[in-house]
């Protein structure tokens, strides 16, 4: 690979490096080389994680060679001492021994290593891709993973939850009974282990299953003789992690990519909670092993019969500290019940020290938890006791959290801490208090739990605001640099003053892709001139709601392929969704492009991506709705087709009246100074909302040949103080006094720049899920746009494919130009039939579009047309009411026909059988969150008879009397309600009235008995 001198060290990069590239690297290497620290900002695409891998392995490569050299060069200065004094005795000879033993055991003694630590491990995997196409792929690296990623014991993979896992391993390393740990000591060195590959987490446990042998503990063996670690964050910057992993950060040079979020985990690795109802259970765990201590059950639970790790005294005495606890915590005084009440730090050392938690007795008591988990671990597995220690883990958690601040920092303690009382949620109170029963004798001394907890139960939080504190730490273990580095982490000033580290390298990358390949607008009126303003006033504003949509919608008609919408909050998400949905604005914007919502759900969130990625490849097209902060703008990819545009609807501000916000801003007022330059809290509060829009952005414009553009769709974009904290790059775009255009103006722009764009760019095929290094050696290996007959059309199950749906959508067209008033079976036959292979197929969400837009019947017949075809006719109201007229939303659905429908053997797809889940997957699996994937799914797992009449009860339903309830239960009972399919069933629910839900439970746990 090409040989770059930079900042006086030669560095292999892949390609010759681009100006951004060979700035980033300079100062990487400039921090290593004077042991400081460096805040660097790089835009996405600009190739980032490669240059600062190949700057730091670089560094540290040139240092080991210097080392060899000289210690080379000792050698001989010693060989030569040793022939010129021959004859003087033995003792020459034993000092180049010396010299060669310290040479052998302690290769590369001195030269610092390097911690690379990122947020997720996907984020560490894909680092590790790049690390493997480079020149310094040979040197020597490890993953650092959690025994829930690395372990292969089929037991402890059985259990649920990491913490168990953990308690699990534990008890299997302690007892030596897990076989795969015994083989690491003789297997460790193994070629195939030892090998000169890179090893992700999948490689490792890849590796560790075929020599049967652990590979958690087997990482652990490669750390020492590392020249670069890879860990997730938390590894490094709690320190409990820390203590757990033996990570040594004397020496080593660590960087924090993605480090956009950083004071924030900052903080919250500093930070934890415990609830009355923890401390509930702590005792009544405690109380049910001494128990079994008493009565002789550890021998029928299969438990430890003679404990030997703690007696009874010990658990005596536990006891009696938790109900002292319980007590202090009882008696902490909540002023306002409804938001809290705020305590100074020193509240938390009290608290503890009435009950006699001291910073003298914290190790010894968290040992003793510690055992208690892994006694609780043994006995549930010889009984069917559920108890696996929960809440000794969280008390543990407390102890080492509040008493890792040393007493000498307490002045900086009581600064930086707070303690914010609040009432535990009702339900748990009484979940607690249910749990948590009376006892009576010595076994239930003092308070009962029970009794305590639905007194007032309460959440003791002790919040850290100081994100300085973490890396104060990591600057006292005698790290040599820190650099943090990340794609969005303007503006800088504030970021440094909040981490109160000396930084003396910094740089604001500008973007890789020329300026024209870029528009910018900010967006303050919709196409009704309507303001666009998304601030807590306006946000029921049903006209602004209205004008939002219609941005969209005329945004969609514009820009190519991927469309993203970014919304401030779930909330304002869901209220624009459902006020779309009902003036049929949905329907109008799922014409143009299918759309998909940001789901919560982790299982579900795979699928909806795999949809939309496949959605962007079938067709014209999809828009992929979704929240700021949420995983879609912290950290996926939408380079190319999957991102020509993002849209963002509004500032996502914090919380006002959270109490961590309150007391954030709170703090950051008192402590502010001139020399330490911390914002004010109404500039944190700013900064926080314009931090987490940078990141939204920067999903699209993902390497140097793409384009794409950024509508900012919120007046207050205009405000000079939002727009000094947007990325530099973005900045350069909207000029010295940004002003918003008129919406006509802003779409003519936008048509000439994708015309403009698609003319003078190379189109990519597809996307392709790429390591990074791909993206930023396109130029090397342009793609091109394929001929139309590369294209391929997959039709997935489920994913939108269907006559059925593309159907659907040119009725969906054709009533919302209002051409005609009647879909016939023959026009459905010919959109079907028609091979418009460019055309958009619809999602199936059309259909539940169609019931919320302006179509008064639906027919589920069309037997000429072949199967899965719907008839819509649209139908005029005569002589509305007055009420009627007030009621814009309100519609009549009317079912006609009853015409069987063909199926056609053509299409397994649409067939029941086709992609039915098993029992055993739908036990797994959840109903699709939005409305549209549950009717996809449901379309996709019933025949069409079926499906016509679910359709008709649902609509019956919608509309009729409380009768329909029952005509839709039993309907839903009979084709949702074999078992592969009761999760559909239980997700039809949340579309049910208010009124009927409890019924709905009902009925579903007495047919699930029979
Ligand atoms: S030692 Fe390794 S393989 Fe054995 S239980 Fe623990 S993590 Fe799993």
């Amino acid at each position: 690979m090409p040989e770059n001198i930079i900042a006086g060290i030669p560095v292999h990069f892949p390609f010759e490096p681009y100006e951004v590239q060979r700035a980033y690297m300079e100062k990487v290497i400039m921090c290593l080389r004077d042991g400081t620290n460096g805040v660097l900002e790089s835009p996405t695409g600009t190739g980032k994680t490669l240059s600062l891998l190949c700057a730091s392995l670089a560094w540290i490569r040139t240092r080991q060679s210097e080392q060899q050299q000289y210690m080379q060069k000792l050698q001989l200065d010693q060989q030569k001492q040793a022939t010129s004094a021959a004859g003087a005795g033995a003792g020459a000879g034993a000092g180049v021994a010396d010299l060669n033993a310290v040479m052998g055991k302690a290769n590369n003694w001195g030269v610092p290593k390097v911690i690379y630590a990122s947020r997720t491990h996907s984020q560490l995997s894909q680092a590790m891709r790049e690390l493997k196409r480079t020149a310094y792929a040979s040197m020597r690296s490890v993953v650092l993973g959690s025994r829930d990623q690395l372990c292969i014991h089929p037991d402890v993979m059985r259990e649920q939850g990491n913490s168990n896992k953990v308690n699990m391993c534990k008890l299997k390393v302690h007892a030596k009974t897990c076989s795969f740990q015994l083989r690491v000591e003789s297997k460790k060195d193994h070629p195939d282990f030892r090998g000169p590959s890179i090893m992700d987490i999948e490689d490792l446990v890849k590796v560790g299953q075929r020599l049967k042998m652990c590979p958690y503990f087997a990482s652990k063996e490669l750390v020492n003789g590392a020249d670069i670690t890879f860990m997730p964050y938390n590894y490094l910057l709690d320190p409990k992690a820390r203590k757990a992993n033996k990570i040594e950060l004397s020496n080593t040079i660590v960087i924090l990519d993605e480090a956009h979020n950083i004071e924030k985990i900052c903080e919250e690795s500093a930070s934890v909670q415990i609830r009355s109802s923890d401390v509930a259970m702590a005792i009544e765990d405690i109380t049910h092993i001494m128990k079994i201590f008493t009565s002789g059950d550890a021998q029928d639970t299969g438990g430890p019969e003679e404990p030997k790790d703690f007696t009874l005294d010990d658990l005596t005495l536990l006891k009696e500290m938790l109900l002292e606890l319980e007590k202090a915590i009882d008696g902490v005084v909540v002023d306002n019940k409804a938001e809290g009440t705020t305590y100074p730090a020193a509240h938390i050392y009290e608290l503890l020290g009435k009950a006699n938690f001291t910073y003298g007795n914290c190790a010894t008591i968290v040992a003793l938890l510690d055992k208690l988990v892994q006694y609780l671990m043994v006995a549930s597995q010889h009984s069917t006791m559920l108890r696996k220690g929960g809440s000794f883990m969280v008390l543990a958690d407390l102890l080492n959290i509040v008493f890792a601040n040393k007493e000498d920092v307490m002045s900086k303690v009581h600064r930086s801490f707070k303690v914010h009382v609040e009432i535990e949620d009702n339900k748990q109170s009484k979940h607690a208090a249910n749990s948590a029963k009376p006892q009576t004798g010595w076994l239930g001394k003092g308070n009962n739990a029970a009794s305590s907890v639905a007194k007032a139960a309460k959440i003791i939080n002790f919040w850290c605001f100081n994100p300085g504190f973490g890396m104060e730490q990591l600057l006292n273990a005698h790290v040599r640099s820190v650099i943090l580095t990340s794609g969005t982490l303007a503006p800088l000033k504030p970021l440094i003053a909040e981490l109160a580290i000396p930084v003396a390298q910094h740089l604001e990358n500008p973007h890789i892709v020329d300026q024209s390949q870029v528009y910018v607008k900010i967006i303050g009126t919709g196409p009704d001139r309507e303001q666009l303003i998304s601030n807590y006033k306006n946000r029921d504003n049903p006209k602004y709601i209205s004008s939002l949509g219609q941005t969209i919608l005329n945004v969609s008609r514009i820009v190519p392929d991927g469309l993203l919408v970014f919304f401030p909050s779930y909330p304002m998400l869901n209220q624009c969704v459902d006020a779309w949905q009902a003036s049929g604005l949905w329907a109008d914007i799922s014409c143009r492009k299918p759309i998909f919502l940001e789901p919560r759900g982790k299982d579900q969130f795979t699928s909806t991506m795999e949809e939309f990625y496949q959605a962007i490849r079938d067709s014209k097209g999809a828009c992929f709705m979704a929240v700021c902060r949420g995983k879609v703008s912290e950290g996926l990819d939408f380079a190319d087709r999957n991102g020509r545009a993002v849209i963002i609807t509004g500032l996502p501000f914090p919380p006002l009246k959270d109490p961590k916000v309150v007391l954030k801003r709170r703090y950051l007022e008192t402590n502010r100074t001139k020399e330490n330059q911390l914002l004010s809290g109404q500039e944190w509060y700013s900064l926080d909302a314009t931090r987490a829009v940078n990141q939204a952005i920067g999903r699209v414009i993902r390497h140097r040949n793409d384009y794409g553009a950024i509508l900012l769709c919120d007046a207050r974009f205009q405000d000079m103080s939002q727009v000094q904290q947007l990325s530099k790059w973005i900045r350069g775009h909207l000029g010295a006094r940004p002003q918003s255009s008129p919406f006509g103006p802003i779409v003519r722009e936008l048509r000439q720049f994708f015309k403009h764009a698609e003319q003078t760019m190379a189109q990519p095929e597809e996307r392709v899920v790429e390591p990074l290094l791909q993206t930023v050696c396109k130029e090397e290996q342009p793609t091109l746009a394929p001929s139309s007959s590369q294209i391929t059309i997959k039709r997935e199950p489920g994913t939108g494919g269907t006559k059925f749906q593309l159907a659907s959508e040119l009725a969906a067209q054709a009533e919302m130009a209002n051409s005609i008033k009647t879909w016939t079976p023959a026009d459905y036959a010919n959109a079907a039939g028609c091979s418009t292979l460019g055309r958009r197929p619809p999602d199936a969400m059309d259909f539940m579009s169609r019931l919320n837009a302006n179509v008064t019947s639906i027919d589920f017949n069309g037997a000429d047309a072949g199967q899965d075809l719907v008839k819509i006719h649209k139908r005029e109201r005569s002589s509305p009411t007055a009420s009627e007229s007030s009621m814009i939303a309100k519609k009549r659905y009317k079912l006609i026909g009853n015409d069987p429908l063909k199926t056609e053997p053509s299409e397994p797809a649409s067939t029941s059988s086709s992609y039915c889940p098993t029992p055993a997957q739908s036990q797994l699996k959840e109903a699709p969150e939005s409305r549209a994937d549950f009717l996809r799914e449901v379309r996709s797992v019933i025949d069409c008879d079926q499906f016509r009449s679910f359709g008709k009860a649902l609509l019956a339903y919608k509309t009729g009397g409380d009768g329909c309830f029952e005509t839709l239960m039993v309907l839903l009972l009979d084709v949702l309600g074999a078992p592969q399919l009761r999760y559909l069933l239980l997700g039809m629910r949340r579309y049910l009235k208010n009124e009927h839900k409890l019924e709905f439970d009902v009925r579903l746990a007495s047919f699930q008995a029979t």
